[in-house]
Formats: structure tokens, C-alpha cells, sequence
């Protein structure tokens, strides 16, 4: 569905000349572009064909209808011959045969056509018969066929996705269908949407579709810029694809633009190449038009004789059509050139023939300038009355056909800048969209990132508790390694010396003075040889055992080294000190030992010394202690003794408690 010859904007008038050495030109360029034969990508139908043999055929429709006419038959033919029981192909090929008739503008023959078709393809969701659909009622144009055609086009628009390349040629069949409607208000609307939807990138078969559509729709709303713009996107595209037969078409709706915008000459050359091309076509019908269209501008230029003739050809062809519209449109040309050559006798036959069943054969569009010039007639021949009448029906009908016509204009404006309107907000909607869509992809990586900081943020702070912690342990192990004894787990003799130290010095502020006591293991020399290293060993462990049992918290016990113990006992005089070391003398008396040394047991012997004014150090302390040991060892151990400058200078009381010990 391409062609769309027959539907004519308004009428403008005529013309002159051959076409001399540019017809020669436009003809041999025909010719020249015939041979190249075109890409297989053009196509005459805005619905694509996967089939390749079927895509073939669309780009053939588009360079030589005819000879796409009869490469269809000869196929349909072979698949009857061969019993073929391919529907959808039979209903394919009818399709393209009747968009081939269209291209003709043989609106008859392709509405058959795509009846056969339909009956083949029936399911209404199948792009057949979308296509035979909109082909069909694409050559309908009495206003009950119109009527169906947009009923079934829109019922059809339901079982389709918007955006698919089904829905946007079923827009552009509406758009098409709006406007032979002459509502061309409701045709722009559908067929922006489509073109719109297909303006980005390369042009397809599709958009070309929707720009011939536009290119009438603008023709006939008097926009002729946007007419022009859409015109010569179909030129190009029949230029780069070597579509003679649907550029014949485009150029002679070139023809029909300059020619409402009164550039005569140039309609003349549109018309000339457009007749150029149907001629080498062999499609007379394009031929037709085009000499009814010259002949129009011949007359605007004055060139009476040409004008006659190509008015004639057409007449003829179109009476052997049985175009009765487009032959009184003849005859109203032919009458106008009588008119200009004197002869308004003539030109008034013409005219009342024309106008004969009050003129109900001929376009709406056309009857005002056909009143004009018969009102002129009767002028020229003395008939006043009826000039008169001629001349008031003239006005009464242009008035009533500009009315419309600028009523559909200012609809047509009214329903683009809606559309444009509806568009740019959709463009603006979109923008936001894109926005937003933007910002959440942006938070969303925000987010990402912020959960990578999160979760590394966690690892190395757990890394960091980990390394605190190793720290830590270490430390406290290096703290216990150096601070405690590993067999007994007793402050060791750094430990204890530091803790009996600090007691020395806090001893001032408290009631009691610091004790110590120096405790050594007896004959622990001879438990090691007659129990072996390890049973000393455990008898180490077991005094120490011992020591934290029976002492008060407030009491260190250390290894002072080897078998020998260091007890610091603060805010504990000496009586007090005595007891606890005697509790603990008696309580390590029941460390057991292995049974091979029943005749040994476990005693200790302590020395003990307390702090007092003349005591200066640790050092000291431990001196006196060492004394009161050596003694207690030197009286045959197992005892205490107490050193005797802690001895002297305990008070009476104490002093009276000790004497017995
Ligand atoms: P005295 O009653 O005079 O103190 O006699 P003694 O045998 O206890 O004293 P001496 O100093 O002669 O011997 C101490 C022994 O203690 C010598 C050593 O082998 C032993 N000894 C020191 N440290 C350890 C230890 O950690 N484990 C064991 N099993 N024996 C130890
Ligand atoms: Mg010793
Ligand atoms: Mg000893």
C-alpha cells in the first residue's frame, strides 16, 4: 500500500509544454534506475515478511508492480499444479499481489486479492492477515467501507503489544484510513505516534510507510514544509532502492505539493518524471494520473495545446477504467481550456455533463471550481440568470469546502500540537525516568560500596581485634613467662621480689607491718634421688597447691628458686605471720610421697623477719629472713624461726605469743 494516487488534496489548477529535453532526461533516468534493481530491503508494505522469497517480492512490487503481478501467479499457479498445501504462503503471496495493485492504484483488483488472501489467513493475530486487512480496507473508499475498515483496524490494534512492528503499520492503516475519512485531525495522531516510533535510526519499509502517509496528511492540512520533508524521505529511499515504480508514485505527490503551493513549473517536472517512470512501467493508470496532472499545470502556465492532449490521453484511460469521477475531472479541465480559447459553447457541454445527477459523481472537492466555470460560461454566452445562480452555488460550495477545509486544518493543528504536546511529555516522562533511574543505579552503587566499606571496615576491625587479642595473649604470655614460675605457676623470684617491694613500701600506711618468710623444702635433694626428679617435681606443685589453699588472698607466695619459697604477708605481724606459716608447714607435712620412700616425708624450714624503722630494702628483709632459715635448718629442720631483730623489736604481747615457738 503505497501508491494513493486517487485520493487528491485540494484542487489547484494548469498548464503547458512537452517535456522536451528534460522529459528525454527524467525518461532515460527512469530506465537507468529500472536496471539497478534495488535492494531486496524495499518494500511496498509497512508489515515485514520473515520469508525471504515473500521480501523479495515487496522490493519487487516496489520497482515493477506489474511484473510482480505476474511472478505471484505464476507461483500461486505452481503451488496449485503441485497440490501444495502451504494456506499461509497462498495467503502471503495474495497480500503482496494485492499491495502490488495498490502500488497501481487498482483499488479493485487489490481489495480482491486480499479477500482471497483472508479467506487463507484467518487467525487474527496472524501479520497475513493484519496485512491483508490493511491493504484491503486500504482500497476502500466509500464511507460505510471506511467505517468497517477503522472498526476492524482498531478491534485488530487490541490483540497487538503496543511498539511491535505489527502495531505501528496497523497505526499507520488508521492514519491512512482517517484521512481518505477526510478527518485528517484523527489521522495525524496515529500516524506521528508510528512515524515517531520509528524515527531513530536507519529509515525501514515501515517508516516510509507512515511518511506517505503523513506527506498526503500534511498536503492536505496545507503544511506544505512538513509535506515536502516527508516527501523527500520516500524519494531518497526509492532512489536508494531502485524503486521506480513506487517513486513514479512519490513524485507525482511531489507534483501535487508544488502544485497547491502554486510553483506550477516545478509540478510540471514532478509530473513529467512520474509519467516518465509508469510509461517504462507499462502502468497506464499511473500514466493517467499523470497526464490529468499535467495537463492542470499546462493550463496554470497557459500552454493550452499540451494540456489538451494530456487531458484527453487521461480522460480516455480513465473511461476505460470506468473512473467516471476522474474522467469529469478530465472534461472540467478540457471545459476550462475551451473557456480560455473562446469557445464557452463548448466548455458549457462539457460542464453540464460533468455536473449532470447534480454533480453527485464527482469529488465534493471539485464541484465549486466546476459551478465557477460554468457560471463563466453562461457569462460568455449572454445567459445572465443562470451565471448568476452558477456563481451563487460557486460561492455557497467554496465556502462550504474552505470552511471544512480550514475546519480540518485547525483540527489537524489542534490534534498535533496535542500529540506533540503528549509526546514531549513523554520525552520529559521518560527524561525523569531515566533520572531516576539513573540516581537508584547511583545509590545502588553507593550502597554497593558502602557495603564493601561495611564488611571491610568489619574484616579489619576484626582483623584488628584478632591482632589486639594475639597481642594480648601474647603479652599476658610473656607477661606469665615473666612473672611466673612454669612448674608451679607461682609469682616467680622477679615477681615475688617486686610484689614484696611494694608491701615493704605500703607497709607505713598500714596497722600491721609486712612479714616475709624465707621457706625451703628439707632434704629435697634426697626426695629427688630416692623418688626421682618428676616426683619432685609433684611435690613442688603440691606445696604450691598448698600455698594458694591455705594462705589469705592477700598473701604471695613465689618460688623464690629451686625448693625454696619466698612469703610476703602484708598488714601481718609476726604472731599472726607465725600461725599462717605454721598451718602451712603442717598442712605441706601431708604431701604424699611414692611408696619406695615410706622413711621420708615432706617438711619445709622458714625463716621469718618483719619490717621495721631500720629496715631500708627488700634486701635486708630477706637477710634477716636467711639468718632465722639457717638457724632452723642448723636445729634440725622442720621448724621456724624468726629473726631475731624482728624478734626485738616486736611489742611485749608478741613477743610474749612467740616465746614458745
Ligand atoms: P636441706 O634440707 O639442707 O635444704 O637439704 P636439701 O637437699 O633440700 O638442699 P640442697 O640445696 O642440698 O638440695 C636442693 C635440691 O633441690 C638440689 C636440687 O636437685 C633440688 N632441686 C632444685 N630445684 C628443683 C626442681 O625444680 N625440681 C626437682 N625435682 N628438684 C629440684
Ligand atoms: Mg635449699
Ligand atoms: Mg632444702
Amino acid at each position: 500500500m503505497a501508491s494513493w494516487r486517487r485520493v487528491r488534496p485540494s484542487c489547484v489548477a494548469p498548464a503547458s509544454g512537452l517535456p522536451g529535453v528534460a522529459g528525454w532526461l527524467s525518461r532515460v533516468a527512469a530506465i537507468a534506475l529500472l536496471a539497478l534493481g534495488g535492494a531486496a530491503t524495499a518494500n511496498a508494505s509497512c508489515f515485514q515478511s520473515a520469508n525471504p522469497q515473500i521480501a523479495a517480492l515487496d522490493a519487487m512490487v516496489t520497482q515493477d508492480a506489474r511484473k510482480a503481478i505476474e511472478e505471484i501467479e505464476l507461483r500461486l499457479a505452481a503451488l496449485d499444479r503441485a497440490n501444495s498445501p502451504d494456506q499461509a504462503l497462498r495467503a502471503e503471496l495474495y497480500a503482496v499481489k494485492a499491495d502490488a495493485y495498490d502500488e497501481l492504484d487498482l483499488d479493485g483488483e487489490a481489495r480482491e486479492a486480499a479477500q482471497k488472501g483472508l479467506k487463507l489467513a484467518t487467525a487474527r493475530t496472524d501479520p497475513v492477515h493484519l496485512r491483508l486487512l490493511s491493504v484491503y480496507f486500504g482500497n476502500v473508499f466509500d464511507e460505510e467501507g471506511l467505517k468497517t475498515g477503522i472498526t476492524t483496524i482498531d478491534a485488530a490494534r487490541v490483540f497487538q503489544q503496543p511498539g511491535t512492528p505489527a502495531a505501528t503499520c496497523l497505526l499507520v492503516t488508521l492514519g491512512r484510513l482517517r484521512h481518505y475519512q477526510n478527518r485528517d485531525d484523527l489521522a495525524i495522531v496515529p500516524l506521528t505516534q508510528a512515524y515517531q516510533s520509528l524515527a531513530a535510526g536507519e529509515p525501514t519499509p515501515a517508516r516510509i510507510q507512515a511518511a506517505i502517509a503523513l506527506n498526503l496528511v500534511f498536503l492536505a492540512t496545507r503544511d506544505f514544509e512538513q509535506a515536502l520533508a516527508m516527501n523527500q524521505e520516500v524519494i531518497d529511499w526509492d532512489l536508494a532502492h531502485g524503486a521506480a515504480q513506487s517513486l513514479s508514485t512519490a513524485r507525482f505527490r511531489r507534483g501535487e505539493i508544488l502544485t497547491a503551493t502554486h510553483d506550477y513549473e516545478g509540478a510540471f517536472e514532478e509530473f513529467t518524471r512520474a509519467r516518465e517512470l509508469s510509461t517504462v512501467l507499462h502502468d497506464e493508470q499511473g500514466v493517467a494520473f499523470a497526464d490529468l496532472r499535467v495537463c492542470e499545470a499546462q493550463i496554470q502556465l497557459k500552454q493550452y495545446g499540451v494540456a489538451r492532449r494530456h487531458c484527453q490521453d487521461a480522460q480516455r484511460s480513465f473511461a476505460a477504467a470506468g473512473s467516471t469521477d476522474l474522467v469529469k475531472e478530465a472534461r472540467t479541465l478540457v471545459a476550462q481550456i475551451e473557456l480560455a480559447e473562446g469557445q464557452p459553447a463548448r466548455a458549457l457541454a462539457l460542464l453540464n455533463g460533468v455536473l449532470d445527477h447534480a454533480g453527485a459523481d464527482t469529488s465534493q472537492r471539485k464541484l465549486p471550481e466546476v459551478y465557477r466555470l460554468r457560471s463563466m460560461a453562461q457569462a460568455t454566452l449572454g445567459n445572465y440568470p443562470a451565471a448568476y445562480a452558477d456563481q451563487s452555488e460557486f460561492v455557497r460550495r467554496y465556502v462550504q469546502v474552505n470552511d471544512a477545509d480550514r475546519n480540518r486544518a485547525a483540527a489537524t493543528l489542534r490534534a498535533r500540537f496535542g500529540a506533540d504536546r503528549a509526546a514531549e511529555h513523554n520525552v520529559t516522562l521518560q527524561r525523569e525516568l531515566a533520572l531516576l533511574q539513573e540516581r537508584a543505579e547511583r545509590q545502588k552503587e553507593q550502597w554497593r560500596w558502602a557495603g564493601f566499606a561495611a564488611v571491610g571496615a568489619l574484616l579489619l576491625l576484626g582483623l584488628l581485634v584478632y591482632i589486639l587479642s594475639l597481642t594480648a595473649r601474647h603479652r599476658r604470655q610473656l607477661y606469665e613467662l615473666a612473672c611466673f614460675d612454669g612448674l608451679t605457676g607461682l609469682p616467680n623470684r622477679r615477681r615475688a621480689a617486686e610484689i614484696a617491694t611494694e608491701a615493704l613500701a605500703r607497709a607505713a600506711t598500714l596497722p600491721e607491718p609486712t612479714t616475709i618468710a624465707l621457706i625451703d623444702l628439707d632434704h629435697f635433694k634426697a626426695i629427688n634421688d630416692r623418688c626421682g626428679h618428676a616426683a619432685g617435681d609433684r611435690v613442688l606443685k603440691s606445696f604450691a597447691d598448698i600455698g594458694r589453699r591455705c594462705l589469705p588472698a592477700t598473701f604471695t607466695l613465689g618460688r623464690w628458686g629451686g625448693e625454696e619459697f619466698l612469703l610476703v604477708m602484708p598488714d601481718t605481724a609476726l604472731d599472726a605471720a607465725l600461725a599462717h606459716v605454721q598451718t602451712l608447714r603442717e598442712a605441706a607435712l601431708s604431701i604424699p610421697l611414692p611408696p619406695t620412700a615410706l622413711e621420708l616425708r615432706v617438711s619445709f624450714s622458714a625463716g621469718l623477719a618483719t619490717n621495721d624503722e631500720m629496715l631500708k630494702s627488700l634486701d635486708e628483709i630477706i637477710a634477716r629472713a636467711d639468718v632465722a632459715l639457717y638457724e632452723a635448718k642448723n636445729r634440725g629442720r622442720d621448724l621456724v624461726r624468726i629473726a631475731d631483730e624482728s624478734y626485738r623489736m616486736a611489742s611485749t604481747g608478741v613477743r610474749r605469743a612467740l616465746r614458745y615457738r
